[in-house]
């Protein structure tokens, strides 16, 4: 693996978290105000949320920008959120993280597949900081990461020629998603939302096969769980404060894509 490649998906992690940063923002300001002057998603010129003021290039360098100005807004001195670079050092970790554990190869097929789930996970990161910031789903997002799936998914098939496969990523979307329906029928949508339920079918796609589908829904409960209880702790949710589950579900789908099989190997050995 080159040092060189290695740093440049790092360095690509960044740009692409700083987008999500601005596509979390924008989306939520488009869906607000629908027919004035919407913002550009590509185009527009970054601004500060608070003063308006457009933002050079010297304030857009992902993470080093923010460290620069002590995380105040360069014009009006209002703080600006930590969600911005936390959400550029995340991405960008990620990043590396996938090409280091990237496991179908590195010829020009490979790098097109690590292209395409890069991609997709762009999108799931969009979702969870979405989820976490806004507290909703929006479907919007979750139906642009389809056909990407489904791309992804028929590459894998097609090149492993083995078209069992197909049957598993069936069952992956039947079963998770039919989980998430259920419970959403059965608690009139307390439980979890509407959006929770599309997530849940899409990622079920992703991972594909009951193992996986199953793997996924207890790792991102375990995960819930862990990550609830300083919350908890510290008195900041109630037992009736709705805990977004999207992000969790993300958490558990980017698990399982890379380390399912293996995984799944583990516990086998452990049975047997
Ligand atoms: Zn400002």
């Amino acid at each position: 693996m080159s040092i060189f490649l290695a740093t440049f998906v790092l360095g690509l992690g960044f740009i692409f978290g700083s987008f999500i940063n601005a596509l979390v923002y924008r989306f939520k300001y488009n869906s607000v105000k629908k027919n004035i002057t919407k913002l550009s998603i590509v185009n527009g010129r970054s601004i500060c949320p608070n003063c308006k003021h457009q933002l050079v290039a010297l304030d857009l360098i992902p993470l080093l920008s923010w460290i620069y100005l002590r995380g105040k807004c360069r014009y009006c001195h209002k703080s600006i959120s930590i969600q911005y670079p936390l959400v550029e050092l995340i991405t960008a970790l990620l990043f590396l993280f996938s090409f280091i554990y990237w496991k179908n190869g590195f010829n020009l097929l490979g790098y097109f597949q690590l292209g395409i789930w890069l991609v997709i996970l762009t999108l799931l990161i969009t979702l969870t900081v979405y989820d976490i910031r806004w507290k909703i789903l929006p479907s919007k997002i979750i139906y642009i990461i389809y056909p990407l799936v489904i791309l992804n998914n028929l590459i894998v098939v097609f090149s492993s020629r083995n078209y069992s496969l197909i049957l598993g990523y069936l069952l992956g979307f039947i079963i998770l998603g039919g989980i998430f329906y259920l419970l959403f029928q059965v608690s009139f949508g307390k439980w979890i939302g509407g959006g929770d339920v599309r997530l849940g079918f899409l990622l079920g796609l992703l991972v594909g096969g009951p193992l996986n589908s199953i793997l996924l829904l207890f790792i991102g409960s375990i995960v819930g769980t862990f990550l609830s209880i300083p919350f908890i702790l510290i008195g900041k949710l109630k037992k009736k404060s709705t805990i977004p589950f999207g992000p969790f579900l993300v958490i558990g789908a980017i698990i399982v894509y890379f380390f399912g099989a293996q995984i799944i190997n583990w516990y086998k050995s452990r049975l047997y």
